[in-house]
């Protein structure tokens, strides 16, 4: 008896010395504040309402917004900046880019290596950030390193979505392979492209061959995979009417996905090709200007998005000194066709996201990203619209990345309590003019040298602060970087779609 109770007395002295151990690390854990920064006197686009939310402050804690109102209670170290009546936005989603596709294609195969794309690509993620963007779906790419380093910090950048290789078949959208190397047996074809060997594509035939390079993807961290379904304007060897990989192929590649519970998003361009993708399960579709509004319903109806770069359809696309004079009259052509795209798309509800799709030098992708800001509201009529485009839509769409998407503990795209402290504060409002977010009519004759958007004051990050103009701190990277373009550059033609 005696035993037992000294049994019983030392257990509940253990366990009490445990509660008082872990009230201690609880005690720890309390203390440990949070940083606050409070922006005072601002007035909101929240990224969902075409309202303005007028004459607020609002309370970032951490990474995330802890609360929003006219008063609002902060501890004793909060950092104070005031808005002075400036638009508070979220930060802006690019839902398609290629930022480790930096260089023209045949620059890509011919004269670069995997670590020139790499040290570009922290420049493009840099003035991506700069610019405002504070979250980016790559669409083809090795861009796992990168996300990885510029989530701890060691690089500054948007937030990434990695889609990995882009998957396509012999013959597709991604088969990169010049004549000689592709041969003419499928045992003879050892040879890769570039775009292979560094791992911005992989060309897959059949259902193990698609199976295979999408499960590497989702090995390697990939958020969504991103597969070629038919033909487009930079490759060289599939025509832009055809539909690639079959229904089986595909379905494989959706099924694949689903099993790592997320999504799959498509290049491509016409009716055949898009209900095939809807029939696999396919959920954003990449371009797809040449589609009937029959389609179009089909895509609303079920819940997919469509994610175009409209300066695609742009009159001012000619005016590329690269494009091959042969191209105009096609491109004039697709502009009279297809003009009213981004305004069927809207009468027909499907959901849209923003996409500047540019590949080549990146001074180009910049500039082509502020022309497609200024044409898409065009292209669409209505600035609201495209701002929806680029903030809580955008978000939505990545959210279906599900238990793949590294950014969890809050919403992306929309100012409201609990989403995450990716904010910008502008002069001037940018659901009257564009202009204010960096949009410009200039397109190729615009400076190739980047400068900052003057009208674009902060740009905070995960509740870092990247750019404040407020009270004059400027990240010591910002302005330093000119264009790069090296000596004897083999130019090639800047990709249509
Ligand atoms: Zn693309």
């Amino acid at each position: 008896m005696i035993r037992k109770i000294s049994t019983s007395l030392l257990l509940t002295a253990v366990l009490a010395t445990g509660l008082v151990a872990s009230m201690a690390v609880a005690q720890e854990k309390k203390e440990e504040v949070l940083k606050q920064v409070l922006i005072k006197n601002v007035n909101i686009f929240d990224g969902k309402s075409d309202k303005l939310i007028m004459e607020q402050d609002v309370l970032i804690e951490g990474n995330l917004i802890k609360s929003i109102g006219t008063t609002v209670s902060a501890g004793p170290d909060v950092t104070v900046i005031d808005g002075d009546g400036r638009i508070l936005m979220p930060g802006m989603i690019d839902g398609h880019a290629h930022v480790m596709i930096n260089a023209h294609f045949d620059t890509v195969e011919k004269d670069m290596d995997l670590t020139d794309l790499s040290y570009r690509a922290k420049v493009v993620m840099e003035r991506f950030l700069l610019d405002g963007f504070t979250t980016v779906r790559d669409m083809g790419g090795p861009t796992f390193g990168l996300r990885r380093n510029i989530d701890a910090g060691l690089i500054h950048g948007p937030r990434l979505f990695p889609s990995g290789g882009f998957i396509s078949q012999t013959s597709g959208h991604g088969d990169f392979r010049d004549r000689a190397d592709a041969g003419f047996s499928i045992k003879g074809c050892a040879d890769l492209s570039n775009f292979e060997r560094f791992g911005i594509g992989n060309v897959a035939d059949g259902v193990p061959e698609v199976l295979a390079a999408t499960r590497l993807n989702l090995r390697n961290g990939a958020t969504q995979i991103k597969v070629m379904a038919g033909g487009g304007g930079s490759s060289r060897f599939d025509p832009i009417d055809t539909s690639q990989y079959t229904l089986e192929e595909l379905k494989a590649i959706v099924d694949a996905a689903a099993d790592w519970n997320t999504y799959v998003a498509a290049h491509v361009f016409n009716d055949r090709a898009v209900n095939r993708l809807l029939d696999a399960g396919v959920k954003t579709f990449e371009h797809g200007f040449f589609i009937s509004e029959k389609t179009m319903k089909r895509i609303a109806k079920e819940g997919g998005y469509m994610v175009p770069q409209m300066w695609g359809l742009s009159p001012d696309l000619a005016k590329n000194p690269l494009m091959p004079k042969s191209k105009l009259p096609m491109i004039a052509k697709l502009q009279e066709d297809y003009g009213d795209f981004g305004k069927k798309l809207l009468n027909n509800k499907v959901k849209v996201v923003f996409a500047s799709d540019y590949v080549g030098e990146f001074s180009d992708a910049e500039r082509a990203r502020r022309y497609e800001l200024w044409w898409r509201t065009k292209a669409f009529g209505s600035n609201f619209e495209v701002l929806k485009q680029l903030t809580s839509t955008a978000g939505e769409m990545l959210a279906m990345s599900g238990p793949r998407n590294p950014y969890k503990a809050g919403k992306l795209g929309v100012i409201e309590e609990g989403a995450y402290a990716d904010l910008l504060l502008v002069d001037g409002n940018p659901l009257e003019d564009i202009t204010v977010l960096g949009g410009t009519n200039k397109w190729f004759d615009a400076d190739p040298e980047f400068k900052l958007i003057p009208s674009i004051h902060l740009v905070m990050k995960d509740g870092n602060i990247y750019r404040n103009e407020i009270d004059g701190r400027l990240s010591p990277e910002a302005i330093s970087y000119k264009e790069m373009r090296y000596e004897g550059i083999i130019e090639s033609p800047g990709a249509p779609y």
